[in-house]
């Protein structure tokens, strides 16, 4: 008989079980999957999150059927003892460095090589060391990978004859309507199988003692591979035509506008990404999708997701450590409790509210406001990740380590980013139909009205102003404190904000 293989939680599409060149897992191997509750003891999940991932492996291991082992344990190590005891088994590269020391610290296990990514982390080790000299610049990167996977391509050319659209998606809102007029994304219809997921985590509440954060309403992502499809489906059919132009605004009524909403599915491994490219691709090639929308998608996918992936190992474990601003604050309670309510801050108690009752909200509030606030109030950049690790839907170690500490809190000292992320209130304003009713002002930075982005910005400016005056991207906003005649009352204002909700 074949050795059995061993599905982690984020391993549960069909493509962690084909038979490959890569030694295995054999075609009929027995599976093992292994419910550790350790996870939910050591961390404060979103409970959206924990009932989605519960969800999902419940649903593979019912469609698994007498294939599988599913074992609910206390910890994978235990899980594993009472699924095959001594015996041998075959993983598939897991997705975090702890992951990876544990399958590595048990015997009789073989760990194959990742899949769910375009590209192989050889082959991206040899293209960093040889091209870029080992420096990221993840537009070469994105460049090689539409040539290797020949993604978009008209021969040696891009097709449409631009490697990159970007330019034309950086539009704010349309218009003063409330919202884009999309067609609605899918949404899934909760089973019996997500019945009992609430049930057990009601009674882990009531008698475990572990707790969540979050709302946990009507389960709104992909739980399994048939739903994943139906929201690939939906999104090329009916939304993709539409992606690009306005990636980057933000509608208070309007949180998911054209974005995919695929991203949970792709990060447990429901969807593969070659699918997810091939199929906007193909929508191009009918007819059925301009080339800037097809190539914004295909960016993301490609360029981005696979990009960050490899980042994650290419940085290496200490990553999550860097704290190149030195900044330690602990998270305040508000945030940590997701009580939007509690924020006058028109734009971040929307975008927490929709973190609140959703799990997720698309790139921009990620970047433009939580990460923003939480960089320009000096944060502690490990503590942020975490937060973002368990408050999102799609949140993983790794995705939220290149994207928290390298992205959006510039920990790292821009090792792949080129500036930190952090505006005040004009941009919010510019780009949302946040600030129309706030009680704040983006163009105040004192006084009762003065925008807690807008302060926060010059705050941030002029603590690191060390290290950005000689930033060449930097440098100008950096001499714009310059010009400040209030700039000792911003800063004790500031400082009389302290940690409480803007
Ligand atoms: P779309 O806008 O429709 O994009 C399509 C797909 O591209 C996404 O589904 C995703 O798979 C991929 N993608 C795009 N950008 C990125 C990126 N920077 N990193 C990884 N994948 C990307 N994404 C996660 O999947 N998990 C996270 O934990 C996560 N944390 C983030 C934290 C911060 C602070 C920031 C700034 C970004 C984070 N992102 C994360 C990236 C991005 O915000 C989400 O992938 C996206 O908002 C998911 O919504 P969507 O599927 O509708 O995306």
């Amino acid at each position: 008989p074949s050795t059995p293989h061993w599905l982690f939680g984020d391993q549960l599409g069909p493509h962690f079980l084909t038979a490959g060149d890569d030694g295995g897992p054999g075609r009929d191997a027995p599976v093992v999957m292994v419910e550790a509750r350790s996870v939910f003891r050591r961390r404060r999940f979103h409970r959206a999150k924990a009932h989605l991932v519960l969800s999902a492996m419940r649903h593979r291991a019912a469609e698994l059927g007498d294939r599988v082992r599913y074992i609910e344990a206390e910890t994978y190590r235990e899980g594993l003892r009472k699924a095959v005891g001594d015996g041998r088994l075959t993983v598939c590269h897991p997705t975090s460095w702890a992951a990876l020391r544990l399958v590595r610290s048990l015997d009789g296990v073989t760990v194959l090589p990742p899949r769910g990514f375009l590209v192989g982390t050889d082959a991206f080790r040899a293209w960093a060391q040889e091209r870029s000299g080992g420096r990221l610049h993840q537009e070469d990167f994105y460049r090689w990978v539409r040539r290797e996977h020949d993604l978009l391509m008209d021969g040696d050319a891009p097709a449409g004859g631009r490697w990159n659209h970007d330019h034309a998606n950086r539009e704010p809102p349309p218009g003063d309507a409330p919202t884009l007029g999309a067609p609605a994304p899918y949404r899934p219809r909760e089973d019996e199988i997500d019945e009992e997921v609430r049930r057990d985590l009601d009674r882990w509440e009531r008698e475990e003692g572990i707790t969540f954060v979050g709302r946990d309403g009507p389960r709104r992502f992909p739980a399994s591979r048939r739903e994943a499809l139906a929201a690939l489906r939906r999104f090329v059919d009916h939304r993709l035509a539409g992606f690009g132009p306005h990636e980057d605004a933000m509608l208070a009524a309007d949180p998911v506008m054209r974005h995919s909403l695929l991203s949970s599915s792709l990060n447990l491994g429901l969807l593969d990404p070659a699918e997810c490219v091939d199929r906007a691709e193909a929508a191009w090639r009918a007819g059925r999708a301009p080339v800037e929308s097809a190539e914004g998608f295909v960016r993301q996918i490609a360029g981005w997701r696979e990009y960050v992936w490899q980042q994650y190992w290419w940085f290496g474990d200490g990553h999550r450590d860097r704290n190149a601003l030195r900044h330690r604050a602990p998270l305040p309670e508000w945030f940590l409790e997701l009580d939007a309510d509690a924020v006058g801050a028109r734009c971040l108690s929307t975008v927490l509210a929709q973190v609140r009752d959703t799990g997720w909200t698309h790139h921009i509030p990620r970047l433009m406001v939580l990460g923003s606030h939480a960089l320009q109030r000096g944060w502690d950049p490990r503590a942020v990740t975490d937060w973002f690790h368990r408050c999102f839907v799609d949140g993983y170690d790794w995705v939220m380590v290149p994207n928290v500490i390298g992205m959006s809190q510039y920990a790292d000292g821009g090792l792949a980013t080129t500036k930190p992320y952090t505006s005040g209130g004009a941009y919010i304003n510019r780009m949302s139909d946040f600030c129309g009713t706030c009680a704040y002002r983006p163009d105040r930075r004192v006084g009762d009205r003065a925008c807690p982005f807008t302060a926060g910005y010059w705050a941030f400016l002029h603590r690191h102003r060390a290290r950005l005056e000689h930033h060449p991207r930097m440098a100008r906003a950096v001499r714009g404190l310059d010009r400040l005649a209030d700039l000792d009352e911003l800063l004790d204002q500031e400082a009389a904000r302290g940690a409480g909700p803007p």
